[in-house]
């Protein structure tokens, strides 16, 4: 764990005592901050209590002698409007702040020329940030991984020289960072999500590339306008940029053409690495991701064997289009996290004969906007509630049965899959739903997926015998 620096003696409040707020509050105890732990509900604070945390109800202390609020980043901050504790802590001139920025203020202290990768965007961010960290690993760089990905920063190895810490970051988490200062800063791609906290795409876009105006250098993905504008504002700055594109080619940083990672220096072309083959790093999608894992290792010096390496032993993340076993031609795979029409749309998108399980809670506007893809769907097998909505959609279009449990699903998907002569069947767990009507989450949906594979292939993925 870090010690949080610069707050020793102060009194610091915190709010929100889920997972990242309570290891702040820890971290901040451990840099001998005087702190005052809340949370509007008593299980964080029975959870700080048993951390030996002082708790206190921040809505009756003398908010005059706090040097600072630090706010869980699912706390609202400014949209639909202001928490009661940022209200507070505004009234009395007091500062809000994020975990990350204790990290920042921390690091600028103990170890400020320590490399920090900081990666943003609205998609892509927790692939690439495993992505860059296991390739800095396999180079045998000490890399440590944490952030909006799960692994709350402060919990991480304390900033040390040769030691490069990777960070996902949530536009929440960027407005709660003012000292935001990575030595790479990546920004993947802007598209509408999360205005309800951001207010507008505008906002949400300025949040975003605050990222990147702090950066030394920028990674941006071109593929879109706001990102796009935001790379040429970057570059107008004088700031080092590197941008990465699927769409076509760029004059410094890495694009793909076809299968094929291309690296530009000052309009110089290299064909890199085939992408092709790498089943954790299908879809053009993925490839915006790589290219991104590309530019930010040069950037860091790592060898391009060493990174090439890398990408091609990417082992993938769990319940993102992750490959979790294959039986002769078919091969199964897990994108539990695809929680809506748009995730699954990817998954769709990257396989040709797809033998597809839907359903669960049903998100607004259902599986219609995938039409364009159902050609590729062989068969679909519906569960939970959305069964009966998704059947409708499907209608006359695609062959469809309902299954009612996911178990049942991946038995007939499995047989009807095994008959296909395609060269690659697909049996794809893309749900297009939520979870929660029969799974806690979607992490243990995606496990009971794999469980039942496993017993029908009977080994786990990379133990097949040849
Ligand atoms: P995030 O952390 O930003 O939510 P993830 O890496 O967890 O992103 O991927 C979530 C889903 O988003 C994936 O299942 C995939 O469907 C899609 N996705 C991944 N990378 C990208 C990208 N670069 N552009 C668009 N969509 C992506």
């Amino acid at each position: 764990m870090i010690a949080a620096q610069g707050f020793r003696d102060k009194t610091v409040a915190v709010f929100g005592l889920g997972g990242s707020g309570l290891v702040a509050a820890r971290a901040l105890v451990a840099g001998g901050a005087n702190v005052l732990a809340w949370d509007d509900g008593e299980k964080g604070r029975q959870a700080a209590a048993a951390a030996g945390i002082p708790v206190a109800d921040l809505s009756s202390v003398d908010w005059s002698g706090i040097e600072a609020l630090v706010l869980a980043p699912g706390v609202p901050l400014t949209h639909p409007e202001p928490h009661w504790s940022v209200a507070k802590a505004r009234a009395a001139g007091v500062e809000v702040i994020g975990d990350i920025e204790l990290f920042e203020r921390t690091r600028a202290r103990v170890s400020p020329g320590s490399p920090l990768v900081a990666i943003t965007g609205t998609n892509g961010k927790s692939t690439t940030t495993a992505l860059i960290s296991h390739v800095l690993t396999a180079a045998g760089r000490d890399a440590q991984m944490g952030g909006n990905i799960g692994v709350p920063v402060l919990e991480l190895a304390q900033p040390d020289e040769g030691r490069i810490h990777v960070l996902e970051c949530s536009s929440y988490q960027i407005d709660l960072t003012p000292g935001l200062a990575p030595s790479v800063g990546v920004l993947m791609n802007i598209s509408p999500d999360h205005l309800d906290r951001h207010g507008t795409l505008e906002n949400y876009a300025a949040v975003k590339e605050r990222l990147v105006s702090a950066s030394r250098t920028c990674v941006v993905g071109v593929d879109d306008e706001l990102s796009r504008a935001a790379a040429d504002r970057a570059e107008g700055r004088g700031q080092e940029v590197l941008r990465i594109s699927t769409r076509g080619p760029v004059r410094d940083g890495c694009f793909s053409r076809g299968s094929t990672l291309v690296v530009a220096a000052g309009g110089v072309e290299t064909e890199f690495v085939d992408l092709s083959g790498i089943a954790s790093l299908r879809g053009a999608h993925n490839a915006q991701n790589a290219a991104a894992t590309v530019c930010v290792c040069r950037t860091l010096g790592v060898a391009d064997e060493a990174i090439r390496e890398g990408v091609c032993t990417f082992p993938g993340l769990a319940h993102r289009m992750q490959v979790v076993g294959r039986k002769e031609r078919v091969l199964f795979v897990n994108d539990s996290k695809a929680t809506n029409a748009d995730a699954a749309e990817r998954a769709l998108a990257s396989y040709e004969r797809i033998y597809w399980i839907a359903g669960g809670k049903a998100k607004a506007g259902g599986i219609a906007p995938l039409r364009p893809w159902f050609g590729r769907i062989a068969k679909a097998y519906l569960i939970g509630e959305a069964a009966r909505e998704f059947s409708d959609t499907l209608g006359s279009e695609v062959e469809h049965v309902v299954c009612g449990t996911l178990e049942a699903a991946v038995a007939r998907a499995a047989r009807d899959a095994a008959e296909d002569s395609h060269e690659e069947p697909v049996v794809l767990l893309s749900p297009a739903c939520a979870s929660f009507d029969q799974f806690a989450n979607f992490e243990v949906r995606g496990e009971a997926f794999a469980d039942e594979v496993l017993k029908i292939t009977g080994h786990a993925p990379g133990q097949e015998v040849a």
